[in-house]
């Protein structure tokens, strides 16, 4: 509970505006302001002041919660919202035992034994050689997806890749209130990180991308306000490469929650030879991802999943693109063969004109 304790006064600066009601996917769709920020943040002061109690209840509103950011972005005040229901979790993890034999599944058989069965993670990449170095963080599935693109690119930048064999950023376990794995993650990404001598930091995955930021927030070492961690579109920009395609091909874009330089992608996507671009409406709500596991919350988040289903529809592209793993699996996951979803960077390796 301390961790919350600790968040009183930005809770307290909630002005019950009601603003981040208008962005929330979850309300919009329940209608119920226990699923919202603002509802969330008065349950939590009753935690905090010990009028309610840690309750199964309680924790069902934070779980319904995507995670996605949206009402940070709007609040007037500011309040990073996320942050603080990760630290509601905590207290509500701390206390049911089965939550921990949950994450020691997770830990040991999707991201343990899972991950160096299937080798999904990215390593020994094949890179160029160049005085300028970045490490490159794919992120689970890495492996699975454009590696080979995100060094071309780079290379063509004149920027050598490193790749160390990582392991999970941690967010699963973030997102649950599992702090202790969280920081095992953590500190084995730093540990590597120090090995290579280097800080700069690429990822084509937004949520991986928004945790690597964010380490500085949840651990005291000094290295971490010396990392900069960057997306491809960045260099791409920064590069003035403008790729071109195969042939035409129309597309959309998704746009990940925790991506923060759309405009960067933007240019991208309007300087990407043979590639048209249509913007789809709601192109940066949530996918709905963090409500893919909730079967016991089918209806609610298959509301979530159909509006962002008829928004891709609708903008007439059978291509979608994106830049976060878990987008990419969600979005795949209800497309029913009417799109398919790629990775930006995954898409230009294969469709990019071959020289
Ligand atoms: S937008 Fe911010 S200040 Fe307004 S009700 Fe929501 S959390 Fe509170
Ligand atoms: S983080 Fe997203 S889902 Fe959670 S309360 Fe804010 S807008 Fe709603």
């Amino acid at each position: 509970m301390e961790q919350l304790v600790e968040c009183k006064d930005k809770i307290h600066s909630c002005s019950k505006c009601g603003l981040c009601q208008s962005v929330c996917p979850v309300y919009q769709v329940t209608g119920n302001d226990c699923t919202v920020s603002r509802g969330q943040f008065i349950m939590l002061r009753g935690l905090i002041k010990g009028d309610l109690k840690m309750s199964s209840k309680i924790n069902r509103y934070l779980d319904l919660c995507l995670k996605c950011g949206a009402c940070t972005r709007f609040c007037p005040s500011g309040i990073d919202v996320v942050d603080i229901i990760v630290k509601a979790k905590s207290a509500y993890f701390k206390l049911h035992p089965e939550e921990r034999f949950v994450s020691f599944l997770l830990r040991t058989f999707v991201f343990g034994l899972g991950v160096k069965l299937t080798g999904v993670f990215s390593k020994n990449i094949k890179s160029k050689k160049f005085d300028k170095k970045v490490v490159y963080f794919g992120g689970c599935g890495a492996e699975l997806k454009g590696n080979s693109s995100v060094v071309s690119i780079l290379n063509s930048c004149g920027i050598e890749v490193v790749t160390p064999e990582f392991e999970c950023c941690g967010i699963p376990f973030l997102m649950r209130g599992d702090f202790e794995s969280f920081n095992k993650y953590l500190r084995n990404f730093v540990e590597k990180l120090k090995q290579t001598g280097i800080s700069e930091i690429v990822t084509t995955c937004a949520s991986c991308e928004k945790t690597l930021k964010d380490y500085s927030k949840w651990s005291d070492d000094g290295f971490l306000k010396e990392i900069k961690v960057r997306n491809i579109f960045e260099y791409i920009r920064e590069n003035n490469l403008q790729p071109e395609l195969d042939k035409h091909r129309k597309v959309t874009f998704h746009k990940p929650c925790n991506i923060n330089n759309f405009e960067d992608i933007e240019w991208v996507l309007n300087n990407t030879k043979n590639l048209e671009y249509i913007q789809m409406n709601g192109f940066d709500k949530c996918c709905g991802l963090n409500g893919i596991s909730k079967v016991s919350e089918y209806k609610i988040m298959s509301k979530i999943f159909k509006n962002k289903r008829n928004d891709i529809l609708s903008s007439g592209a059978k291509t979608v693109l994106t830049s976060c793993l878990g987008c990419e699996i969600a979005l795949n996951l209800y497309s029913f063969g009417k799109y398919r979803v790629y990775d930006f960077a995954d898409f230009l390796g294969k469709y990019a004109k071959k020289n």
